[in-house]
């Protein structure tokens, strides 16, 4: 069972390193996180943003997007990789913001997790981020990881991690406890070689490869 007590002194620390902790992708309204989240997968966020940097520029509106055509998109978007699919799941997800949402984003994880290709770490990490509306905690590599060295949660599924994160925090929090879970599983516990003994949270993790 998890110690709450240790559990809230984990957070609390979190908080102190990444008091103002925000995603690393640039975007200015919440369709171009929705895309720039799509394009982020097995990508890094610099990478995706100097691509989307010029994207938007040409193609601000879903109706924009869908107006390019396939092979156009695909090119534009070739530098995040995998690049016929994320052309595809783009094009697929603008489709669906101009016939069911006038191409505007919804603003309700019922209404995201319909969109094609848009699972629940999106939803959250959109409608948290571009919205102000926390209804859930992303969970993606770097928060499953994180959360399980620190022994927030011993859950092997993002669903069952996230039921977990979600009952340490109230809900105002959840955005940013994903970001700072993200920046800090980025910075400093990556995945091959954890950095613990410049990390901030050392001594209260339970992971048993610290130093
Ligand atoms: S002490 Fe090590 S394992 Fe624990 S959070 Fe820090 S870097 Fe990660």
């Amino acid at each position: 069972m998890r110690d709450s007590a240790a559990a809230d002194k984990r957070v609390e620390a979190l908080r102190r390193l990444y008091p103002e902790a925000s995603l690393e992708l640039v975007f200015d309204n919440p369709f171009q996180l929705l895309i720039s989240v799509i394009l982020s997968a097995q990508c890094t966020d610099a990478r995706v943003n100097q691509v989307t940097r010029v994207l938007f520029s040409r193609c601000p509106t879903p109706q924009d997007i869908l107006a390019l055509s396939q092979e156009e998109l695909e090119e534009m978007v070739r530098p995040t990789g995998f690049f016929r699919n994320k052309a595809k799941a783009v094009r697929a997800c603008c489709q669906e913001l101009v016939d069911r949402y006038g191409g505007r984003v919804p603003g309700t994880l019922e209404e995201f997790v319909r969109l094609p290709g848009v699972g629940r770490k999106t939803a959250a990490m959109v409608l948290g981020n571009a919205l102000g509306v926390h209804e859930g905690i992303a969970v993606d590599t770097h928060v499953k990881r994180v959360s399980q060295r620190l022994g927030l949660s011993s859950a092997k599924t993002p669903e069952k991690i996230e039921a977990d994160l979600m009952q340490l925090l109230p809900r105002e929090d959840w955005t940013w406890f994903s970001n700072a879970l993200i920046l800090h599983g980025r910075r400093v516990c990556k995945a091959r070689k954890p950095d613990c003994q410049a990390c901030g949270l050392a001594p209260w993790c339970p992971y048993p490869d610290q130093a």
